[in-house]
């Protein structure tokens, strides 16, 4: 089935501030930490907020020893002053677009003037400003509220910020035509307003909307009525469980959206189950290429797969070991590293898969969760449920693998055998206690950043260097050269897998590039890696370096464009994607195939 996702789903500008905000003082505070009220209107967000720790308030106590984070809807002014005498450090992550609104009220509440906020009167938001223009306030939530108002002197009209802009209008409107002496706010914040646009477009792309958010999300529930009005069938979910694939698979084109507080796993995991629905008019043969391409990925055969003819071709153009011990190298190495890292990962959980609560620090508790279960858990599902099989068919493939390499010599051997240590241990906490105080770090896994360089280092040795072995010292030049560039390409990859799951991540702790320097940062940081190989194959024709490198271009080129069109939004996780990012692989290969008949 197609997807459309709208651009703009998924966690707003303040509700993002607000979760880093948190994760932040979860990895430097070491004393208690708590939020005052949920931190924002997802369930799933605030029960991994609650397995990293952090408590919720529901009411300000008499005494508080730790951290108190105010949420992204902010709160009366009177209840932070409560909280700060109450003795807890309070750490405001009130919505930049939402301090504004409190600025209007007191500035005008100083000169005078009562005020009249449009939105929900339960809404936490408007709670807080309510206790910015006391005691003359008014709350209008209907049309009803609008006529029945009196107000008497100069007025302000102020909105919730995620109040629908057409309510606005029509409230405003009405409430201005009997008490003209208001001044009218229009404080319905960008992102709002842009959220609210794309779904009455997307509603004309696509036969069904759905739209994902905590049940308490007002504006979330917002999106649902605009679809709903625009004639449009709407799911609303607020997890992959909730959705109903009978009804969906009715359609060809579904549009998914999202409110500010849904994060983007739980996005890309609604998406990922909506692509696994069979569309209306999927054949059988469609419907068997869709499954035995989820298999191959589920599996990691297809990466592997990847990896083993680039291998091939690389030892062909270099005269290393035959064709096919040269795939069965890389193959098996890969297929086993892949599928062993991720159920090293998955044995942290115990058999509930549930991480267990926090013993000393949230920092250590917080590297043992797993983040499958939270970026993609049909997978997670899928190596849990067929663990054994994979395992051995793993196993298997690195003992040959390493039966080949063992043929190449001691030195060979050895490396591959370092190899698999480490990349089999990647997760664990293998650094002796000197070096972990030393550090403060457990293991590889730790070291920020550190698993998109040394996967990329591993493809690098298995795919280029082992295969190419017996002429390493002839062809030394070539093959330094084919080693980088196949270090930077795949390096691109693992760093826009990291990329998908970025929010993810954060949520449990992992230290990956994104993490670490932003994701906006990271895809600037990929264009320029790209240039930077492009001019390596290019320098290959003016310069001494071989020009094997050449034919590394169109696989650079292809991952150029993916990030491009990743950066303006035309492309969004989800096994497309996945698809289509190792499918660079193979058109690498290719490629590099062609080179036999140059060299
Ligand atoms: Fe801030 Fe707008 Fe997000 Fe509300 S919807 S938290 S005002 S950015």
């Amino acid at each position: 089935m197609k997807v459309i996702l709208a651009k703009k789903a998924g966690f707003c500008m303040g509700v993002r501030r607000a979760v880093e905000t948190t994760l932040k003082t979860v990895q430097h505070s070491d004393g208690r930490i708590a939020t005052y009220g949920p931190l924002i209107h997802n369930p799933q967000v605030l029960q991994l907020l609650d397995e990293r720790g952090v408590d919720v308030l529901s009411e300000i106590p008499a005494q508080h020893n730790g951290t108190v984070i105010i949420r992204a809807h902010g709160v009366p002014p009177q209840d932070k002053e409560r909280l700060e005498s109450a003795g807890a450090r309070v750490q405001d992550a009130t919505c930049p677009r939402v301090m504004k609104v409190q600025a209007i009220i007191k500035k005008h509440k100083k000169e005078g003037r009562a005020t009249v906020i449009i939105g929900d009167k339960n809404h936490a938001e408007v709670i807080g400003l309510m206790g910015y223009a006391a005691p003359a306030v008014h709350v209008v939530s209907s049309l009803a509220d609008a006529d029945e108002l009196q107000l008497v002197g100069p007025y302000i009209i102020v909105s919730q910020t995620t109040q629908d802009e057409q309510s606005f209008q029509e409230y405003s409107a009405r409430i201005m035509a009997r008490f003209p002496q208001g001044k009218v706010f229009d404080t319905i914040c960008d992102s709002t307003h842009k959220r609210q646009h794309e779904v009455r477009v997307l509603c004309q792309q696509v036969e069904a909307i759905v739209v994902v958010g905590g049940k308490s999300s007002a504006n979330t529930q917002r999106l649902g009525e605009i679809a709903t009005g625009m004639g449009r069938p709407v799911f609303m979910c607020e997890n992959e469980a909730d959705l109903d694939l009978a009804a969906l698979g009715q359609f060809d084109v579904v549009g998914v959206t999202a409110g500010a507080s849904t994060p983007t796993w739980m996005i890309n995991r609604v998406i990922r189950q909506i692509e696994a629905v069979p569309g209306r008019q999927e054949g059988p043969f469609s419907r068997l290429i869709r499954r035995l391409v989820w298999f191959l990925l589920m599996t990691n055969i297809y990466v592997s797969g990847g990896g083993g003819l680039l291998a091939m071709a690389i030892a062909a153009i270099c005269g290393g070991v035959p064709p096919l011990a040269a795939f069965t190298i890389a193959f098996g190495y890969l297929l086993a590293m892949h599928n062993i890292n991720r159920f090293v990962g998955l044995n942290f959980q115990g058999a509930s898969g549930r991480p267990a609560r926090p013993k000393a620090g949230k920092r250590g508790y917080a590297l043992e969760m797993h983040p499958g279960k939270i970026n993609d858990p049909v997978q997670e599902r899928f190596c849990r449920h067929f663990c054994r099989p994979i395992l051995v068919l793993s196993g298997m493939t690195l003992v040959f693998s390493g039966a080949l390499v063992w043929q190449l010599g001691s030195l060979p051997f050895v490396i591959f055998i370092a190899m698999s240590f480490f990349g089999s241990l990647y997760g664990s906490h293998i650094f002796p206690h000197s070096l972990q105080s030393l550090f403060k770090v457990k293991g590889l896994k730790e070291i920020p950043g550190s698993k998109t360089f040394l996967v990329a280092l591993a493809w690098s040795l298995v795919v280029v260097i082992l295969p190419c072995w017996p002429v390493l010292s002839e062809r030394g030049g070539v093959l330094l050269v084919l080693g980088l560039l196949m270090l930077g390409v795949i390096y691109v990859r693992n760093a826009l897998f990291d990329v998908f799951d970025v929010q993810g991540d954060k949520m449990v702790g992992k230290e990956t590039l994104p993490v670490c320097i932003g994701e906006r940062r990271t895809l600037q940081l990929l264009t320029r890696i790209l240039l930077l190989l492009a001019g390596l194959t290019v320098a290959g024709i003016a310069t001494p370096l071989p020009m094997a490198g050449l034919l590394f271009l169109p696989g650079i080129f292809l991952l150029w464009i993916f990030v491009s069109m990743y950066r303006k939004e035309r492309i969004f996780p989800g096994l497309a994607s996945t698809f289509m990012l190792e499918t660079t692989l193979y058109i690498l290969a290719l490629s590099l195939g062609q080179g036999r008949l140059f060299f």
